[in-house]
């Protein structure tokens, strides 16, 4: 399918800007490796003019900036950049599809959330102008309290490529509800929607330098960005590498951070289930967006009395899932984002046979796909609890299998990683659901399914999953400081 892809600048202070070095990135499309594009390469000195542009906007015309406006002001634009996003959904989810390589039905469905999340956090921002002020009861009569929710200041917001516009705007919209005025770094290998985004906000007017969009590569861009003076926070998605280097430099400076970083969640599937259910979720939550998903339940613990039965519905239907380029009809899975990644995922799966598992299913680029970075959905068992396969995120189509006797063994092994975003249970006994959902050391469980989320609930891991909480009232948290007032009231001296 031909695709244009527009060409951009740097979006600086409500405007198209060159580089300041001229660098561009050129853009691949995974399922073909062909070059279809480039995207500009924002460097040091590009970061100084978006951090300046949205200072100035903060704080611009002393009572008119976008800090001290209204919320039902902001929750106007916001609502205007979810229309424009669902007016331009079909241009915009097959950019998506063709630059990150996700089906183009899938990328579509992103763009309804994106729209959905601008929406909700429109709401959000109205909210608070009802919410200002809001007393603190205090011992002493003689004093009087009041809290005051403010926008944290000038925001940097670093996002990665497997939900590329959508994980933008999960940071995007709350930012920009709270008050703040941002700049945001998407990655370098799926930036093109998120460019888009500064044509939405061209043409329904946001004012400049609210929002900045600066693409480029983390080292170049990201680093500067996050360690800018006059940045007062940094919202991080990304891997745990990234995200320690970033919260080190903003240790420099006592910046405030959130971290949205890797996981390697469990799904436990016990004896009682329907084998057919319990299946079909289990595959959905590790191949989903081909294995590209930060809460992906890429380790499978079932019950040893079904393991047996249970594995045969898997590899069945694994067999059956549809790899295709992303604008084929009935496409379930796309090729990996780039050939970084398909060289990454391939040597995990070598590691796995090499330490001893076994490849049940997958394992390989498909047969029928010889130009792309594909790799077949992977069912691995054999695994052993030190194998890299079990401890390391893999961040690809790849699913490991251990099995359990006892509802206590299978907590142990869910909680045996260092990470703790996501984590799953499938039974149908509702109280054994309760008691495994308590016990599970993660930020996010499911019941009974795996990976469905809403922007009005919290999203966030524990561990080396990070800190802080997206999406929800608590991710319009992240942006606001609490400013304590207190006044003395009494007529007598002090
Ligand atoms: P990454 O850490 O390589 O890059 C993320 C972003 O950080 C990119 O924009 C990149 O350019 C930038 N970056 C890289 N080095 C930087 C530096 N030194 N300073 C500042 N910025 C820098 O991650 P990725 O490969 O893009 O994404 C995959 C990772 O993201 C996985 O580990 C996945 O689990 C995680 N992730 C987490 C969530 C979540 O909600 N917890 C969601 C999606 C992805």
């Amino acid at each position: 399918m031909a695709i244009h892809l527009p060409n951009r600048q740097l979006f600086i202070d409500g405007e198209w800007r060159e580089t300041v070095l001229k660098k561009r990135i050129p853009v691949i499309n995974p399922a073909t490796e062909q070059i279809i594009g480039d995207i500009p390469a924002a460097t040091a000195e590009d970061v100084e003019i978006a951090v300046e542009a949205a200072k100035k906007a903060f704080s611009r015309n002393k009572g008119k900036d976008w800090s001290s406006a209204s919320g039902a002001y902001r929750a106007k634009y916001l609502r205007a950049i979810a229309a424009k996003i669902t007016e331009r959904k079909s241009e915009l989810g097959k950019l998506e599809a063709i630059d990150s390589g996700k089906p183009l039905d899938e990328a579509l469905w992103d763009m309804d959330d994106v729209a959905g999340c601008f929406e909700y956090y429109a709401d959000l921002a109205e909210g608070l102008d009802t919410k200002q002020k809001a007393p603190v009861s205090l011992p002493m009569e003689t004093f009087k309290s009041f809290v005051l929710k403010e926008p944290l200041g000038v925001v940097a917001l670093i996002t990665p490529w497997n939900y590329p516009l959508l994980l933008a705007t999960w940071k995007v919209a709350p930012a920009l509800a709270a008050g703040c005025t941002a700049i945001l770094k998407p990655s370098e290998l799926a930036s093109v929607t998120c460019l888009e985004l500064g044509e939405v906000c061209r043409e329904v007017g946001l004012p400049p330098g609210v929002l900045n969009i600066l693409t480029g590569l983390g080292t170049e861009a990201g680093a500067p960005l996050a360690s800018h003076p006059h940045v007062d926070k940094v919202a991080f998605t990304g891997s745990t590498a990234t995200g320690s280097r970033i919260m080190a430099s903003a240790a420099q400076m006592v910046k405030p951070v959130s971290m949205e970083l890797g996981g390697k969640s469990p799904i436990i599937v016990f004896e009682d289930v329907d084998l057919d259910k319990a299946a079909e979720w289990t595959l959905f939550g590790c191949f989903w967006t081909n294995g590209q998903i930060c809460s992906a339940t890429s380790r499978l613990l079932v019950h040893e009395s079904i393991a047996s039965e249970f594995l045969d519905r898997l590899v069945k239907w694994t067999k059956k899932i549809k790899i295709s380029d992303p604008f084929e009809e009935g496409c379930r899975l796309g090729p990996l984002v780039s050939g970084e990644q398909y060289d990454k995922i391939l040597k995990f799966i070598a590691t796995a046979k090499s330490e001893g598992a076994t490849i049940l299913s997958g394992g390989d680029r498909p047969k029928h796909l010889n130009k792309g970075f594909f790799v077949e959905p992977t069912i691995i068992i054999d695994v052993t609890t030190s194998m890299q396969i079990w401890r390391e995120e893999v961040f690809g189509p790849v699913l490991c299998v251990k099995t359990f006797s006892t509802e206590d063994e299978a907590i142990d092994l869910a909680n045996d990683t260092h990470y703790g975003l996501g984590a799953a249970v499938i039974s149908n006994d509702p109280e054994r659901c309760d008691r495994v959902a308590k016990a599970f050391r993660a930020g996010i469980v499911w019941i009974n399914c795996s990976q469905p989320c809403f922007c009005q609930a919290p999203w966030g891991g524990i561990k080396r999953s990070g800190f802080g909480r997206e999406l929800g009232e608590w991710g319009l948290e992240n942006y606001l400081s609490v400013k304590q007032v207190t006044q003395y009231i009494s007529e007598e001296p002090w």
